[in-house]
């Protein structure tokens, strides 16, 4: 069947023809582990390749449900959001629930591997020097790779103890939650000690999908990342 074209020139400009869906909302899902953020290994050549022919695992991340910080009050806001697509990196704005800033939410305008959450304007790479608005704007950026510890290290640590390789068990995009039950499946393992376990990586973004403190939980139980006494007081201090 012949759908039509998505972009069509018109002078100089590549116009954008069919309107589709972009925006950002709040999650109104009680589901928490699954459609939160997809995964896709891949091989790719690196270190290894300069004494022999094997490629590393590499992961590509799209995060589909997420946490936002408004950099005004400097906390985490209260739930999550569905991310509905971005058009060139801009995704859409939100009111702050505790300070009624608004904070504008960019991508890089293809899968969603990292967010930024500004307050004052789009972070627009495609307009601004960014790089320079960095220096004067308040923004934080999610990088869901090193926020959730989803990477191809952490995959290589994973067949390591457990046999469980990524590019064997699922070939394209899967959703995280469905590789936490097949590495649990090969440990004989069930899930539930690692659900709600209140792990992360930054204390200002405490409050995670259920999905990534299960995951983060499958992490320390398998002796790949450690749990911080230290951390866990500040994590007691940002909740509060
Ligand atoms: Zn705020």
């Amino acid at each position: 069947m012949l759908s039509k074209p998505l972009f069509e020139q018109e002078g100089n400009d590549i116009i954008r023809k069919e309107s589709f869906k972009m925006g950002i909302s709040k999650y109104e899902g009680i589901d928490l582990c699954n459609g939160i953020i997809k995964i896709e290994g891949y091989n790719r050549i690196g270190y290894h390749n300069k004494i022999d022919d094997r490629k590393e695992v590499a992961v590509r991340i799209d995060s589909k449900v997420t946490p936002i910080f408004c950099s005004a009050c400097n906390k985490q806001v209260p739930g999550f959001y569905k991310h509905l697509g971005s058009r060139y990196g801009q995704v859409g704005a939100i009111t702050c629930e505790r300070c009624q800033s608004t904070i504008y939410v960019t991508d890089n305008d293809n899968i969603v591997d990292t967010l930024h959450n500004s307050v004052g304007t789009y972070r627009n790479p495609f307009l601004m020097d960014v790089e320079k608005l960095d220096n004067v704007m308040q923004t934080y950026t999610f990088d869901y790779s090193s926020l959730y510890f989803l990477n191809g290290w952490i995959f290589e640590q994973i067949e390591a103890a457990t046999g469980f390789q990524l590019l064997q068990e699922f070939d394209g995009w899967v959703d995280l939650a469905d590789v936490i039950v097949r590495i649990c499946e090969k440990i004989n393992q069930s899930i539930s000690p690692f659900t709600k376990t209140p792990y992360y990586t930054d204390p200002r973004i405490a409050e995670l999908p259920d999905v990534i403190h299960t995951w983060l939980g499958l992490l320390v139980y398998l002796g790949i990342i450690k749990e911080k006494e230290k951390e866990k007081e500040e994590f007691k201090n940002w909740v509060m």
